[in-house]
């Protein structure tokens, strides 16, 4: 195997399997997918499996990244998840078919900038049910924000309006949070006379609720990013199996670069660390232990990497390098490669770390 290490491998088929997956639970449903590429820094092979996946939307929080999706194929549809910011609302109307607002200023920019542009943008106004990340709190400023819009705002297009939970304030959607936005859209529907587009109820989070047969009637519209990618998050925290989704779409392959016997408990003053930490270390006297050229830099958390060999444990790293012991008898030598499969923090900083391949296979 000849290559740059480390790489992060992608597997393509297996994504668009994952895809599909949700996809077609979704549909099932009545609910679209909006496909979220920001957790591989808008890797377009990425995004692209998506599509092929069957996702109607390609999400990101990131104007750069619908940038490129734009560039190629204009007709491709795009979403941004981060509210817009002023400074880029030129961008916003150029590159994103469907922006989530939260904010009159920036409702009025985007209207603005749409006019300049020839355009009508289509927004989906955002309602905080409790988590506290974006949102207009209550429902009447939702509902009075949702006429402003469609009577006063000849640029912009009342798409529809979404939530976010399970972010900020690790607030669980329900039955009744998610009841509330579906009631809320409905209020908007009948002062205006048509249908939304778009009910949007969360993200990957949200999935359980489906999976049980609970969500609330009129929801239409999930953005899906770590469900898909990973699927680390629902069986674990969520004890939702929606088999059989791959965990091992992304792999990180690193090469040794040091493996000896050394004790496991240092040896001297224990002090600071690094990072500044004092830690603790358990003795568990003579062990075998590889060093791999990738750190902190690259994955930020070694705790999130699992190796694909049950023979290696990771046990810690610098910004450099990362240290793994290895059962008795197994031997690795300079050179040797090791693979491990990651929770959705290692995949952000390692899809963005100009120091590591990505490779789409
Ligand atoms: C990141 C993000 C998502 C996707 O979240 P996952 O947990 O990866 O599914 C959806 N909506 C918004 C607004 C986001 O920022």
């Amino acid at each position: 195997m000849t290559g740059i290490y480390p790489v992060l491998k992608i597997n393509q088929v297996k994504l668009v399997q994952n895809a599909k997956m949700i996809v077609e639970l979704c549909q099932n449903h009545h609910i679209q997918v909006a496909g979220v590429s920001k957790g591989v820094n808008g890797d377009v092979g990425v995004a692209l499996a998506l599509k092929e996946g069957g996702c109607q939307q390609i999400a990101s929080s990131r104007i750069e990244h619908l940038k490129t999706y734009k560039a190629i194929d204009p007709n491709w549809p795009t979403l941004l998840l981060r509210i817009p910011m002023i400074s880029e609302i030129e961008e916003v109307v150029a590159y994103a078919d469907y922006s989530l607002v939260s904010e009159y200023e920036t409702l009025n920019a985007l209207n603005d900038a749409a006019k300049r542009a020839g355009q009508v943008h289509k927004v989906i106004l955002m309602m905080d049910l409790g988590d506290l990340r974006e949102g207009f709190f209550d429902d009447e400023a939702t509902i009075e924000m949702a006429l402003k819009v469609e009577k006063e705002m000849a640029h912009l297009c009342l798409a529809g309006i979404g939530t976010n939970l399970g972010c900020y304030g690790a607030i669980k959607p329900t039955v009744e949070n998610l009841g509330r936005l579906s009631h809320v859209a409905n209020c908007i529907e009948m002062q205006i006379d048509r249908k939304l587009e778009i009910v949007s109820g969360g993200a990957t989070s949200s999935l359980p609720l489906l999976v049980s047969g609970k969500m609330p009637q009129g929801i239409n519209h999930l953005r899906v990013g770590e469900g898909l990618l990973l699927n680390m998050d629902l069986p674990e925290i969520w004890e939702v199996e929606i088999a059989p989704l791959h965990q091992d779409v992304f792999i990180l392959e690193a090469q040794v670069v040091e493996f000896k016997e050394k004790p496991s408990h240092p040896v001297g003053e224990i002090f600071i660390d690094a990072f500044g930490n004092r830690p603790t270390y358990e003795d568990r006297g003579i062990q075998r232990r590889a060093i791999l050229a990738v750190g902190k830099q690259d994955f930020a958390n070694e705790e999130k990497l699992i190796p694909l060999d049950p023979s290696i444990r990771v046990i810690g790293s610098s910004s450099d390098h990362l240290i793994v012991e290895v059962d008795g008898d197994r031997a690795l030598k300079v050179g040797d490669t090791l693979s491990f499969r990651m929770y959705y923090g290692p995949m952000l900083h390692l899809a963005t770390s100009p120091y590591v391949r990505r490779m789409l296979i």
